[in-house]
């Protein structure tokens, strides 16, 4: 009695906060002021003038002082429209796609329980798997075009009996579209839920939205981040409302703020000024492939998403990363997440000037 000693913070840490979380890492974004910023798949242009204004009078007429609408329901009403979303399908919405992986993992992946993805892919999966607990198990892409190995693939699924597979569609960050067929195949083996996550669904020309009825375990998920609301934070959940009604008791209650709902309402009344800016990034990619493609000492793979991932045959990606950062841009280096993508950098479509930017100081780079 009495021998109690009082434990030092570093003690009381190592007590209280679960094992897994000493072990996991938190997503790392890099300072861009002052840089060409090219590294986050963001739309680089910005709202036309009148809709700015009306901007400012939705901002200013909101009732910020009441809590929004928890269900989100008007502006649920627009994305059904513009993302054609079928009638008898639920939706649930969250704080940025990133927030609906959590609720997912959350829901399904409790200790012991998997959560499968090919790999090279998106860090967010095995982020969060990790610090809800989960095992993540990662199933390696072929290597020469980082389509999906189906055999690999179907051979993990029995082997580990995942809880949810995650397959970005087109993915990050190889850009590539996997197979349909293969993608069906996945979805009818799974135990589980497959997720495909179409965060680049408006620089794509496919889609499972309208296949979801297909299947029973299948849900499809979107962002407006890479259309050019990044800032709004808004994800979209679509599937089976037997499963999403379950999905729902995790969401908190007011996630979507009433800035996000109003303002992402307004904007989506005019899809079609996003339409067409994904349309010029579309245009600029192309450009931007043929330009890379030409430039000796880097071969990049071709995209169906907002940026493109290219390797440095000749020179390691870190000089020509750190290189382009003395030069004022950012784009992403991806060397170090995968073997597979040993040398490799990704890099956001912008502007046609940043873009141009973006080629002269590369060139500089790789020969110096
Ligand atoms: C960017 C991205 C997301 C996250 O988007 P937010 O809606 O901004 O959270 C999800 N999945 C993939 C594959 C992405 O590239």
């Amino acid at each position: 009695m009495g021998t109690n000693r009082k434990p030092s913070p570093e003690e009381r840490l190592q007590q209280w906060i679960k094992p897994e979380l000493f072990e996991a890492s938190a997503y790392y974004v890099p300072d861009a002021d002052g840089l060409i910023k090219l590294d986050a798949m963001e739309n680089p242009f910005i709202l036309p003038d009148e809709l700015r204004e009306k901007i400012r009078e939705v901002i200013s007429d909101a009732e910020i002082n009441r809590y929004p609408d928890p269900n989100a329901c008007n502006l649920k009403k627009s994305l059904r429209e513009v993302m054609d979303i079928p009638e008898d399908m639920a939706i649930i919405l969250g704080n940025g796609s990133d927030e609906l992986i959590q609720i997912i993992a959350l829901a399904v992946a409790h200790s012991g329980k998997t959560i499968l993805a090919p790999q090279p892919g998106f860090v967010m999966y095995k982020i969060i798997a990790d610090t809800v607990g989960a095992r993540f198990i990662g199933v390696d892409l072929n290597c020469d075009d980082f389509s999906l190995d189906s055999e690999a693939m179907l051979s993990a699924i029995d082997q580990y009996q995942p809880a949810v597979v995650f397959l970005a569609y087109p993915n990050n960050p190889t850009g590539n579209l996997f197979d349909e067929n293969t993608i069906s195949e996945i979805v009818n083996v799974a135990p589980g839920l497959v997720v495909l996550d179409e965060a680049y669904s408006a620089f794509s020309e496919k889609s499972f939205m309208q296949r979801i009825e297909e299947f029973d375990n299948l849900l499809v998920m979107r962002t407006l981040s890479k259309s050019g609301l990044a800032g709004l934070r808004l994800g979209i959940l679509v599937g089976p409302a037997l499963w999403l009604n379950q999905l729902d008791k995790i969401r908190l209650p007011y996630n979507i703020n009433t800035l996000s709902q109003k303002l992402a309402e307004l904007i989506l009344s005019q899809y079609e000024i996003l339409q067409q800016q994904a349309e010029i990034i579309c245009a600029n990619r192309s450009t931007l492939f043929k330009q890379l493609q030409k430039i000796e000492g880097v071969s990049p793979w071709k995209s169906s998403a907002n940026f493109i991932l290219f390797k440095t045959t000749n020179t390691s990606a870190d000089i020509i990363s750190a290189a382009l950062i003395e030069q004022g841009i950012l784009i992403k280096n991806v060397s170090g997440n995968f073997p597979a993508l040993k040398d490799c950098l990704r890099v956001t479509v912008g502007t046609g000037d940043e873009n141009e930017a973006f080629v002269v100081a590369l060139k500089l780079a790789l020969s110096s």
